[in-house]
């Protein structure tokens, strides 16, 4: 875990490096409320995690904490069909990874019970590894062709999310990123009409400023801020 002024520090040194326009996701998965509560202190209101029954843990421990920050979460870890209900509860200000198209329905579905309308962003898989998840830019834009978005009722798809290869190989990761931003460009391009598709989440600790020279809008950093995660 780190200190104190570590995480001050550094995410006041990333947030000088970034952009107007450009906002930071902290990725605060595997860290204690502790944690969060430095960032927040030093700003921060947005964090990014990745698994259900931490953000409901974390979310109870913030209420219950005497912070009256108001923080917004991002979903940002493969969300099972089953977990749905549990995470709309939470009210995440973004689920940045709807990988399928039935995640997609069912999240619509339960936003509409719910009477919320939920904002996601798409997962886009460009990178090599065969583990990452996500849809290849022709099945997305077969779905923004086919028009598919216009039987949402309580979805806004606010964008694009995706990785770059998981390799020291720079050319390669900056070909991934520019193919994630392209793929957004596109569907701009296919349905000009969609409101508040405006997002391109990509890059990470390790290649976050490459993301952003290629197109990103949101980073999404976890180990560049919090240090490394205790699995
Ligand atoms: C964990 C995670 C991150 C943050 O990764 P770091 O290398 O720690 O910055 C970003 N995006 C997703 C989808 C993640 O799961």
């Amino acid at each position: 875990m780190s200190s104190v002024s570590d995480i001050s520090s550094r995410i006041a040194a990333i947030r000088s490096t970034l952009p107007q326009g450009v906002e930071l996701v902290a990725v605060s998965k595997f860290h204690p409320l502790e944690s969060i509560l430095e960032a927040a202190a030093s700003g921060q209101r947005l964090f990014g995690e990745s698994r259900v029954q931490e953000l409901e843990r974390k979310v109870a421990s913030m209420a219950a904490s005497e912070s009256t920050e108001e923080l917004r979460w991002h979903f940002i870890g493969h969300l099972q069909t089953n977990k749905v209900r549990q995470l709309l509860r939470l009210r995440p200000a973004m689920i940045e990874s709807v990988d399928s198209l039935r995640l997609l329905h069912i999240i619509d579905r339960e936003a509409l019970a719910a009477g919320i309308v939920q904002p996601v962003l798409m997962q886009v898989h460009v990178a090599r590894e065969e583990t990452k998840t996500g849809f290849s830019p022709d099945e997305l834009l077969a779905f923004f062709r086919s028009r598919g978005f216009e039987e949402l009722r309580a979805t806004h798809i606010c964008g694009v999310m995706g990785m770059a290869s998981n390799t020291d190989d720079e050319a390669r990761v900056e070909a991934d990123f520019r193919a994630i931003r392209s793929c957004f460009d596109e569907i701009l391009r296919i349905a000009p009409d969609l409101r508040s598709f405006s997002t391109v989440s990509m890059g990470m600790s390790g290649d976050y400023p490459l993301a952003i020279d290629c197109g990103a809008n949101l980073v999404r950093v976890g180990t560049a801020i919090f240090g490394d995660r205790q699995y």
